[in-house]
């Protein structure tokens, strides 16, 4: 059986990286950008060009969209609303649940299905060893084109709700984004006193390898809802949480990081969840 074609509009670094390695898996693949003159390398390796956003949508029932946000989506298959009837759109931009929820409803309006997908691996990594991107949407669309997907990563289907494959992303951008401006506040402490950010590399290293470590008892106290707190409590880690904001007010580095992170403590000590373990803390975290 031949592979199935695709269309892929959006030729950011992802969508081109997408694009090549679709090509490379020997799929016909159409595509369709604003700025036109990005998709000319492509078309040199192979790809074939659509002149306008109706015939990208005519060429093939699987659209790839690859996007800077959701109402992009709209700015574009807005102005070919006629031929969405019978796609499978496969939206691999970022944008809120609420957003993706509605365009849910929106192809719908127009005869066509989505799925959504969040893609874990810069574009440099798509379609390597060890990418994976997150689906929702209907399980059956999703099987449909779950074989061409698997060219790009590990495709994880996590449920029907659209707005699922979003969350999860966010859920990985969350730690990664926060973790990231953790390290350089970090660093930024260090270079106060005149460390270098390659001295402290082993010893940040070593502490980001070890925090999964903590994740398998945290996962259950969080599940349980029951956080002993008899090994690290509340009151004892929210001290050092204190003193971080101290130690960075003394540096004279800013200290919005810590000062969020000293909040949790503060609030769980308040509301009489001082001796329980760091995981309570998503309660304070859940009701602001
Ligand atoms: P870019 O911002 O480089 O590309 C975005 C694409 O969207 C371009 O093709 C651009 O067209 C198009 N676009 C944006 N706004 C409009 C609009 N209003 N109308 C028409 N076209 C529009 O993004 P990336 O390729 O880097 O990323 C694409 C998606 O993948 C994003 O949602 C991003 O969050 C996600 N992602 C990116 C990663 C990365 O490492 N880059 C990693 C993981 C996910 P034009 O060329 O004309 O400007």
């Amino acid at each position: 059986m031949s592979k199935i074609g695709v269309t892929l509009i959006g030729l950011g670094p992802m969508g081109q990286a997408m694009v090549r390695k679709l090509l490379a898996a020997e799929h016909a693949v159409t595509v369709w950008n604003r700025t036109a003159s990005r998709a000319d390398a492509l078309v040199d390796e192979g790809a074939l060009r659509a002149e306008d956003v109706g015939a990208a949508l005519a060429a093939n029932t699987a659209i790839i969209l690859s996007l800077t946000d959701y109402q992009a989506m709209y700015d574009i298959l807005g102005t070919a609303t006629d031929a969405l009837s019978g796609k499978v759109v496969i939206n691999l931009s970022s944008d809120t649940p609420a957003k993706t929820r509605e365009a849910a409803t929106w192809l719908a309006g127009h005869g066509a299905e989505l799925v959504t997908g969040g893609v874990m691996v810069p574009s440099v990594l798509v379609g390597e060893e060890g990418a994976y991107v997150f689906y929702s949407g209907s399980r059956t669309t999703f099987d449909r084109v779950q074989p061409m997907l698997k060219v790009i990563g590990r495709p994880d289907y996590v449920g029907e709700d659209p707005a699922l494959a979003q969350l999860y992303y966010q859920a990985q951008l969350d730690i990664f984004l926060t973790s990231l401006s953790g390290f350089l506040h970090a660093t930024a402490l260090l270079n106060s006193a005149g460390v270098s950010a390659a001295s402290f590399q082993p010893y940040a290293e070593d502490n980001f390898a070890s925090m999964s470590m903590y994740l398998g008892d945290a996962v259950k106290q969080i599940d349980s809802g029951e956080h002993p707190g008899d090994q690290a409590s509340v009151v004892m880690m929210g001290a050092t949480a204190d003193h971080i904001v101290g130690a960075s007010e003394e540096a004279g580095i800013e200290t919005g990081l810590p000062r969020a992170v000293k909040a949790h403590y503060d609030r769980a000590i308040e509301s009489g969840h001082g001796a329980d373990s760091w995981t309570s803390l998503i309660e304070r975290i859940k009701k602001p």
